[in-house]
């Protein structure tokens, strides 16, 4: 009932033809929907860009530029700009430790396409969802995900067998089959992290001056009325973008027009009360006014 006026409250917000959206059993239909083959896509965006396969150990500003060095202290590259988008791997990085970002575990599970027999082709959601099919090396696949976990063991990476089966029974459970109709031992399981954040919004924007921070909204500890000693600085040159949750297909590309859009002094793509909400300076002056830091 809830999900009926949520839905009713969308359509009359939309205002699109049938074609594009209509109203069904339990939810809403979108006839020309479809699903990023995430591959592809990264190889079409790589296609024409310089890639360099490292991991980033220590990042250090000399001389007027930021110099990213590997775990053997080697110089992977230097540049004057540089936006931090390395999601959870990235947390222990100098100068990201202290983004209060949390993880939360995912896995999707692969579906061989005969094993799909008796539900819609196209993708459909219900708290959980199928993708239309798509071809993953050899064999056809559609993905039925996902699974949210706050509690992260070491093993994070490895498939769990009480996802697969979570996700599957929900579809069948949706699409009125019967228990266990479709086997979970023909799966293929893929795991992430999805870097979240309290509030649920990325965090976009240039890299504040943590220490010149602390400092110059200290009299926000006594009372937040009271003016900082000090406008915010940032660090010169250094960006990040990064707590997409479930949600870095949608709001990344935006997102990243608007990094692109400050650096290059362009205006920008994104209105002053998405730039505040996006801030990565926003959990500090929490944190300051309610004297959770020093
Ligand atoms: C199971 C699951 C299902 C999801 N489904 C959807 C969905 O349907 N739609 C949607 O929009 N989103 C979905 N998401 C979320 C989506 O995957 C993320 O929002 C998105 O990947 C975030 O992109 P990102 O580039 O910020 O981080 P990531 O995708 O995590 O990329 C970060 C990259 O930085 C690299 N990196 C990190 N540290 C370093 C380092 N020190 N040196 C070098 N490289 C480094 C990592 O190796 C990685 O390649 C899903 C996530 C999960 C886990």
């Amino acid at each position: 009932m809830a999900d009926e006026g949520r839905h009713k409250k969308l359509l009359g917000y939309l205002n699109w033809p049938d074609e594009w959206v209509s109203p069904r059993e339990n939810g809403l239909h979108f006839p020309k929907s479809g699903a990023y083959e995430t591959n592809k896509v990264l190889d079409d965006l790589n296609e024409d860009q310089p890639y360099i396969h490292a991991t980033i150990h220590d990042i250090k500003y000399i001389n007027s530029e930021w110099h990213l060095f590997d775990i053997n202290a080697n110089l992977i590259i230097k540049a004057e700009n540089i936006i931090y988008c390395g999601g959870m791997a990235g947390c222990n990085l100098p100068f990201i430790n202290d983004i209060p970002l949390v993880p939360n575990r995912g896995q999707i599970d692969l579906l061989p396409v005969e094993h799909c027999e008796g539900f819609a082709a196209t993708t459909v959601t219900y708290g959980g969802y199928i993708t239309p099919a798509s071809q993953v090396g050899s064999h056809t696949y559609r993905a039925c995900g996902a699974s949210f976990t706050r509690q992260i063991k070491d093993n994070w990476q490895e498939p769990s067998h009480f996802d697969t089966n979570k996700n599957i029974a929900r579809l069948e459970t949706h699409f009125h089959l019967d228990e266990m109709t479709i086997p979970r031992d023909k799966t293929i399981t893929w795991t992430g992290l999805r870097a979240t954040t309290i509030d649920h919004l990325p965090i976009v924007g240039p890299m504040l001056d943590r220490q010149q921070w602390l400092h110059a909204f200290s009299p926000f500890g006594k009372d937040t009325r009271l003016k900082p000693l000090a406008a915010g600085e940032y660090l010169r040159g250094l960006y990040i973008m990064t707590g997409f949750g479930s949600k870095g297909m949608q709001n990344a590309p935006i997102c990243a027009e608007y990094l692109a859009s400050l650096i290059a002094s362009h205006p920008l793509p994104v209105g002053k009360g998405e730039v505040k909400a996006l801030h990565p300076g926003r959990f500090l002056i929490k944190d300051i006014s309610r004297n959770k830091v020093s």
